[in-house]
């Protein structure tokens, strides 16, 4: 098979993960017959810097028509602030922000599904920071939405009454929420066939609204064990009782939260890929954490969350079910063997650079 692939490096350990990912594509491609052609976009931080803008209209084409795009991570808090004429700092429009990159692709080719899987394996029981016994039966998704709520809706900042005041609204239609439901219900359908709903209707009409979908289209799904729980509730239980999820559904800003406190509950965000996917098949496929800056530049981040979010592309978007299983195999292999990166040290590990892990994995398949 052949298929495109963009390939945004982004900031910070972002171009340092996803060259070791193309190693571990490289070696399936060459191990099962494929072919894979990459379009390198320059886009984030990288893109203010080189062109002023986070993503040109014509780089957000390039993506747009290839088969699906491999994203690292944008942003870097140390050039979040601009010094304004004055010397006074300012704060970055959303246009100038480095996020733009991400938000133009996920709401332009309508990527509504953010898959975020969370499980802790059994080799790096000691890196998570939860019991062991409590630890080892975390094996869940977190379905975020992704394409509206408070993240994209009305927003302002200005001055009323003297005061600078800010707003940013949660808007949500039925049909963005609906086809969100089916795919939290058919993700179940594979799994351990339970969803959990959060949100907050007791304080949000978005929530009630949720709620209301939620319910009609569970309705479909008789073998599903459908329930609501509060945002809050859920957090708690997150870290107290983890093997209680199986799909978690939640609107766009509970489920970024939610997914990284059930991956750092896994024991790192090193170890925790995901998937943009819109109903055209095609998807956006980035490591959930961010740019790490603390750690960029010193090759000792962890690439498996990117490797994995590659996997993801091969089973989700080029339905590559059996390369998808030899990458995952292959990571199982080198946790197996005592392979870690500093993030997943365990008593006894072997630590690897960043580069010298995505060899071992590339070798293990
Ligand atoms: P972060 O995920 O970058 O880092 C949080 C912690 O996790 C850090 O200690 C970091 O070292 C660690 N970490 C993350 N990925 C790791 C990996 N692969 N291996 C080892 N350790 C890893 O979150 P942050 O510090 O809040 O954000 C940094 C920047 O990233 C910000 O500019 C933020 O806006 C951006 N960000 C981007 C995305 C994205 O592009 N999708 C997502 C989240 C944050």
């Amino acid at each position: 098979m052949e298929k495109k692939i963009a390939v945004l490096r982004g900031d910070g350990i972002g171009p340092e993960v996803v060259n070791e990912s193309i190693k571990v594509l490289e070696r399936v491609a060459q191990k099962f017959g494929h072919t894979f052609h990459y379009y390198d976009i320059i886009g984030g931080v990288a893109g203010l810097e080189a062109y002023g803008d986070a993503l040109r209209p014509q780089d957000y084409e390039l993506g747009r028509s290839c088969d699906s795009i491999l994203f690292g991570s944008v942003g870097d808090p140390r050039k979040y602030t601009f010094t304004g004429a004055n010397g006074t700092k300012k704060y970055p429009s959303r246009k100038e922000a480095a996020v733009k990159a991400l938000a133009s692709f996920r709401r332009g080719m309508e990527l509504f599904a953010n898959i975020r899987p969370a499980k802790v394996y059994p080799q790096l029981i000691q890196a998570s920071p939860l019991k062991d016994t409590v630890a080892r039966e975390l094996d869940l998704i977190v379905l975020r939405e992704n394409t509206a709520g408070i993240f994209y809706a009305g927003k302002y900042r200005k001055e009323i009454g003297g005061e600078l005041t800010a707003c940013d609204e949660c808007v949500y239609t039925w049909s963005q929420i609906e086809r969100h439901a089916r795919c939290a219900f058919d993700l179940a359908m594979g799994r351990k066939k339970h969803v959990t709903m959060v949100n907050k209707p007791n304080a949000m009409e978005t929530g009630v609204l949720w709620q209301t979908v939620y319910e009609k289209v569970a309705e479909e799904y008789p073998e599903v064990h459908y329930e609501t729980m509060l945002i809050d509730g859920c957090a708690a239980r997150l870290v107290s009782r983890p093997g209680y999820f199986d799909v978690i559904a939640a609107e766009n800003m509970f489920g970024d939260i939610l997914s990284d406190l059930a991956n750092s509950a896994a024991g790192s965000m090193g170890i925790a890929g995901s998937g943009d996917i819109g109903s055209e098949g095609k998807g956006l496929y980035e490591c959930a954490g961010g740019s790490a800056p603390d750690i960029a530049g010193q090759n000792i981040a962890n690439p498996i969350a990117e490797i994995l979010s590659a996997a993801l592309m091969l089973r989700l978007s080029f339905h590559m079910t059996v390369e998808a299983d030899a990458i995952e195999a292959a990571i199982v292999k080198v946790l197996d063997d005592g392979y870690r990166t500093g993030d997943i040290m365990t008593p006894g590990g072997k630590r690897l650079s960043c580069s010298d892990m995505g060899d071992a994995i590339s070798e293990a398949i």
